[in-house]
């Protein structure tokens, strides 16, 4: 019995000695749930438990809508950096800060206050 997230993690519930736990395979670990009687080998945990364990699992993902944040975040900061190296790529090739600034849509001097320093 487990549970896999749509960003790839895998939760089950855990037998303790005298309960359950959550476990997940990032390394998430829920609180323990007593239960009388104490797990056996092979048993599944009672539905109410593994229900509420598998709540708690879910609780520690991170939301689709943040994810999508961070992705995007992600993406933007490569393409940053991304533009620096061709903007270094351009200077190297003696390209002028007006045409780097064209190539861009942006003024002359814009271009150089924006990469001027990351051109070193
Ligand atoms: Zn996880």
């Amino acid at each position: 019995m487990g549970w896999l997230s749509d960003d790839g993690h895998e939760g089950w519930a855990d037998p303790l000695p005298g309960g359950w736990r959550g476990r997940c395979d990032c390394g998430w670990v829920g609180p323990s749930h007593p239960t009388y009687p104490a797990p056996k080998d092979g048993d599944d945990a009672p539905d109410a438990v593994a229900a509420a364990i598998r709540e708690q699992w879910a609780g520690h993902l991170t939301p689709a809508t943040l994810r999508a944040v961070q992705e995007a975040a992600a993406a933007a900061k490569a393409a940053t950096e991304r533009l620096e190296e061709a903007v270094r790529a351009a200077r190297a090739d003696d390209r002028s800060w007006a045409d780097i600034g064209a190539a861009v849509g942006i003024t002359r001097q814009t271009a150089h206050e924006r990469w001027a320093k990351a051109c070193g």
